[in-house]
């Protein structure tokens, strides 16, 4: 199966808003093996949009359109869907149902535009829509799968996750059941890792093996194909064995975990706590460790200490280490790590030190940090890193570091 996104919306052409739906789209069709070649995006414009399908079909069996189920004359993706296949719009009872239900409750008088949301396609599959009003739609024409989903990510999410991916499961030609994995590294850059594993990704055709690099991360996911269970899970299990073998030192965890969560489950089954002391960071460690719930088990607190004024007076690291080797050193990052962790009386303390940029700091150049970790009777290390992107960039690659030194020293 060859998947198409049409992306309907004239936000989107503007630069109001960014393609979201598309990403989500292709990611979770990656995961089902089936291929995306191509993410296409156009206005509202009736016109327009009918030669964008033409196009699509000449090259795609299975086409997604996002965007423009909504009550309003610009909502037009599934009216110029219909003249175009020739299928008639027909009020679907249980979408306008809910529609109505949903103005009684609010007391709201409904306007006649909003029935229009719960017209679909005769004959076509109804996708509900469980955090909105305008349902989902497939069907399939000519050997064409056409899918229509609402535009706002928060009501396509969960219809796509929860009922079109059903949807495109049952419409595979194959019976053989599909299963995916994700292994996620850190500390590994994609080249190399895909250097590393090169003879065995071109060799692998069951289970495929798709690489997928972001901030400072990399994925692999393992999709297998059969029919039985069992079968399945083995493998999977047989390929994540021998890809372990060489890249395993680099390996965090699985499927949708994250670096932060998982250095979190480390410290708290070894009834540890944790501290940090934050420069170029800014609290963007303490931001990400406090989303985690449950994290006041093992993590104590921070201090954001931006100036070298409050790293002297608040932190109590020594003026002297700050007069002769400056801020941005291994010796303040250590400092840093192992006062907090004595203030906080934590078991770990962690300590982010450096220049997010873009200008140059005590002579250093934007990306250089250094992140000091202090674990209670061992001896406090400093780790430097260059960390490549701008200051957004540098600064979240610097907390998923810290975090990968923590996770690393706690195995
Ligand atoms: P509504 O009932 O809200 O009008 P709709 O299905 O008609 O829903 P649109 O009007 O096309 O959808 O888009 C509604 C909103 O959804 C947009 O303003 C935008 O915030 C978001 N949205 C639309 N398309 C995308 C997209 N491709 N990626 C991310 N967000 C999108």
């Amino acid at each position: 199966m060859n998947g198409e996104i049409i992306a309907v919306g004239s936000e989107l052409l503007l630069g109001q808003i960014a393609n979201t739906n598309a990403k989500f789209i292709s990611q979770q069709l990656a995961g089902i093996g089936v291929n995306v070649f191509y993410h296409t995006v156009v206005g509202d414009n009736a016109e327009r949009l009918k030669r964008a399908v033409e196009i699509a079909e000449s090259r795609s069996n299975l086409i997604i359109f996002t965007g423009g189920l909504g009550p309003t004359k610009d909502d037009l993706t599934k009216e110029t869907i219909a003249n175009h296949l020739g299928v008639k719009l027909v009020h679907n009872e249980a979408a306008l149902g809910s529609i109505e239900e949903f103005f009684r409750k609010r007391n709201v008088t409904m306007t006649p535009n909003n029935r229009k949301q719960a017209l679909v396609f005769e004959h076509a599959e109804v996708l509900p829509n469980d955090t909105g009003m305008a349902p989902g739609m497939v069907l399939t024409k000519n050997e064409i799968t056409y899918m229509l989903l609402p535009g706002p990510p928060s009501e396509m999410e969960p219809m796509f996750s929860n009922y079109g991916m059903k949807a495109i499961l049952n419409r595979l030609e194959s019976i053989d059941r599909i299963e995916s994995r994700v292994l996620r590294f850190f500390g590994i850059g994609e080249s190399t890792l895909e250097h590393t594993l090169e003879d065995f990704i071109d060799q692998q055709t069951n289970p495929t093996i798709a690489p997928l690099a972001s901030d400072g991360e990399v994925t692999l996911r393992l999709t297998a194909k059969h029919p039985s269970d069992l079968e399945r899970r083995r493998l999977l299990d047989e390929t994540e064995a021998k890809i372990m073998e060489r890249v395993g030192e680099f390996f965090y965890g699985y499927d949708e975990t994250t670096i932060i969560k998982e250095m979190g489950n480390l410290i708290e089954s070894n009834n540890m706590t944790l501290s940090v002391a934050e420069s170029l960071t800014g609290g963007l460690f303490q931001e990400e460790v406090t989303s985690i719930a449950g994290v006041s088990k093992w993590f104590q607190g921070g201090i954001v200490s931006y100036s070298p004024e409050i790293k002297i007076n608040v932190l109590g690291v020594n003026p002297d280490t700050v007069e002769t080797y400056g801020v941005v050193s291994k010796e303040c990052a250590m400092e840093m790590a192992e006062n907090v962790r004595k203030l906080m009386d934590t078991d770990i303390g962690i300590s982010f030190t450096g220049v997010a940029g873009p200008a140059s700091l005590e002579g250093k150049e934007p990306g250089s940090v250094y992140i000091g970790v202090s674990f209670k009777n061992k001896p406090t290390a400093s780790h430097f890193v260059l960390l490549p992107g701008n200051r957004e960039t540098v600064r979240v690659r610097a907390v998923k570091t810290g975090a990968w030194y923590i996770l690393k020293e706690l195995r």
